[in-house]
């Protein structure tokens, strides 16, 4: 009799993309004339919108041509990555901002969904309660870090807020600036994202001292996030957690093209488990992490295609570097524009400048469901509500700013129109 992963049925069922999937279709449908006259927007989903860079393009044609060649065809390759990948990488995102990190800490990888949520196989599961990791999220909180340990699980079920039993929650909140409190006890796992997806927050250097000499004095791991560190516009804030003195013992940091690239439908990205990560074996004593995942990876992953490799390598060129500069420079003007309209509205607005996130506080006291359906329904303008990211978002609502700048002043000039 073959059974099932149990712990798949405790996951929550109404995800909150297809529910916001289900309303919009709804109120096409219901509202078809209109919608023709005023097409529906979306500025909901986290995906960008221009094409992909032309110093990429360029060198992945010529990576299919090197495939049409038997000198120069590939076969399976490391499944690490290519040395000279995991080198540009090392280079352009470590070592120019003084990061001791070595080209062989680098794990490439196509997309950090997938790295974040395989890294729990190389960690005890179970939860705190039963001799596994106690683990700490942040509220609100990219969904994928709670589901995955779900999936492995490391929680009980979830109450009728979302929340799930054994799970400790960190809320940030307009009160704390988003800046991700210390747990009370003792966790052995934190996830933490910077900037931030949902909340459009960046965590300081100070802000993430404070993380690393937690998890030096608690024996804990920490899970760092930095997809969107290319949409830091502030000079002093840390692109990674490794600026942190320390840091290389006590975290793993995920990275991806998806977002400063444009990767997200060509999959390319990385995660650094750097050699000097340790957690504890069942007999208590000290094994590296790089081991571990270097084993799972070999075993479990054949690598990410020779074509897409060579992509992500010509983001490190001059011209590719040059490309997504403006890239960023152009999703982060749309930013702006959201920002000054929100602001002009005289709402409540949150992130933004270093990240491609607007939050904002929901006005006239509507619930972040109520605020979707009035943005839906008055302007055909389509956001995220922030309670589908946690309880603690409840009464905020994310705009993301990945979309051409045609549709965010169409949008903005909506929102203008119908909100004041
Ligand atoms: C978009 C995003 C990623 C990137 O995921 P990929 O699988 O590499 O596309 C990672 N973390 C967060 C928080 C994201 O929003």
């Amino acid at each position: 009799m073959a059974r099932i992963n149990d712990h798949y049925l405790k996951l929550k069922a109404g995800y909150l993309f297809p529910e916001i999937g289900r309303r919009v279709s709804a109120f096409g449908e219901a509202n078809a004339s209109a919608c023709k006259d005023k097409p529906i927007i979306k500025l909901g989903i986290g995906d960008v919108t221009e094409p992909l860079p032309e110093a990429i393009r360029i060198a992945m044609h010529k990576a299919v041509d090197d495939m049409g060649n038997r000198d120069s065809f590939h076969g399976y390759g490391p499944e690490q990555g290519y040395a000279w990948l995991r080198e540009a990488i090392v280079e352009n995102d470590y070592r120019s901002r003084g990061c001791d990190i070595a080209a062989d800490e680098v794990f490439v990888s196509d997309g950090s969904k997938c790295d974040s949520g395989n890294f729990l196989d190389i960690l005890a599961a179970g939860g705190g309660s039963s001799g596994g990791n106690t683990i700490a999220v942040c509220d609100p909180v990219y969904p994928v870090y709670v589901d995955t340990n779900v999936m492995v699980g490391n929680t009980g079920g979830a109450n009728d807020a979302g929340e799930y039993a054994g799970l400790v929650y960190l809320p940030v909140t307009a009160e704390n600036n988003f800046t991700p409190p210390l747990p009370e006890g003792k966790v052995d796992v934190i996830y933490l994202c910077s900037p931030n997806n949902p909340t459009g927050a960046v965590m300081t250097k100070a802000d993430l001292a404070k993380w690393v000499e937690y998890a030096k004095a608690n024996d804990a791991l920490i899970l760092y996030d930095a997809a969107y560190h290319a949409f830091i516009t502030e000079n002093d804030l840390p692109r990674s957690i490794y600026e942190i003195e320390g840091a290389r013992d006590v975290a793993v940091e995920f990275r991806s093209f998806s977002k400063n690239a444009g990767f997200t439908g060509t999959r390319c990205a990385f995660t650094v488990v750097p050699k000097s990560v340790t957690a504890k074996s069942a007999d208590g004593s000290d094994v590296d992490l790089h081991r571990l995942w270097n084993r799972r990876q070999s075993t479990k992953f054949n690598g990410v295609s020779y074509i897409v490799q060579r992509g992500a390598e010509a983001a490190y060129s001059e011209e590719g570097k040059r490309q997504i500069a403006d890239l960023i420079a152009f999703y982060m003007a749309n930013a702006r524009i959201v920002l000054d309209t929100v602001a002009g509205l005289g709402m409540q607005a949150f992130g933004g400048v270093n990240a491609p996130y607007i939050w904002l506080k929901t006005p006239d006291g509507l619930d972040s469901w109520g605020f979707f359906d009035k943005l839906l329904g008055e302007c055909h303008v389509v956001g995220t509500p922030g309670s589908g990211f946690g309880a603690a978002g409840e009464g905020y609502f994310r705009i993301s700013a990945f979309n051409s700048r045609e549709n965010v002043e169409e949008a903005m000039g909506r929102v203008k129109a119908s909100l004041k």
